[in-house]
């Protein structure tokens, strides 16, 4: 029978897991989107064999120590069941430390940052920021309002200044969108990254990359 102490234990959290031979940091669960097709709103956080709840978000040291040897990976990836822009700070205080190492950055991004923060923060991301994956998720307007439930107003036009922002400091930015979900135009969706000169990828549903 558990002590009482141990009752009390919380789970392990994982803050950075492996896949595809990257490194996947967790750093929040906040998000700006409340996409319908999210599966923390269907009441679950797992993500291929990870739990991505969280307790209490973690800091940067704590995040560092998590990912272990950073060379041992192709790159570093921000990307857990929140958006980690919204923890500015932390994100490019532990980009800052991996990037003196060598390690390659990815952020994957509901590319809001600069409508959330009031300001362009792309240069402050350039310095240490490599590639930027950015969910479109929607050819349109409505549409990206119907799957994703943007908090703020604007968020559709928003999210694809960052991307050409994003690109003209220098940074490798893909947009995204989920191939299969609903009156979702993959081929339309390409034509808005081709439009913004930046790259396309259709992703699968509930697939990290
Ligand atoms: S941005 Fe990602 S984590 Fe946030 S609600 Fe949408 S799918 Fe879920």
């Amino acid at each position: 029978m558990p002590s009482s102490t141990q009752a009390m234990e919380k789970p392990k959290e994982t803050l950075a897991y492996s896949l595809h031979g990257n490194c996947y940091l967790n750093i929040t669960w906040h998000c700006t989107l409340r996409c319908r097709f999210c599966p923390k709103f269907n009441g679950s956080w797992d993500v291929q064999g990870y739990n991505l709840w969280l307790h209490e978000e973690p800091g940067v040291e704590q995040i560092l120590a998590a990912i272990g040897d950073p060379a041992q990976y192709r790159e570093v990836v921000f990307c857990g069941y929140g958006e980690p822009t919204l923890r500015l700070d932390v994100l490019l205080e532990v980009a800052g430390a991996l990037k003196q190492q060598g390690v390659r950055i990815r952020i994957n991004t509901d590319g809001l940052a600069n409508l959330v923060h009031g300001c362009d923060v792309t240069p402050r991301l350039a310095e240490v920021v490599d590639a930027v994956s950015i969910s479109l998720n929607a050819q349109d307007e409505p549409l990206y309002e119907h799957h994703c439930r943007p908090k703020r107003h604007g968020a559709f036009m928003a999210l694809q200044n960052f991307a050409r922002r994003a690109s003209q400091r220098g940074m490798d930015v893909t947009l995204t969108a989920v191939n299969g979900l609903e009156g979702v135009d993959i081929h339309a969706c390409q034509d808005i990254a081709e439009h913004l000169g930046v790259k396309f990828r259709p992703r699968k549903l509930d697939q990290v990359g």
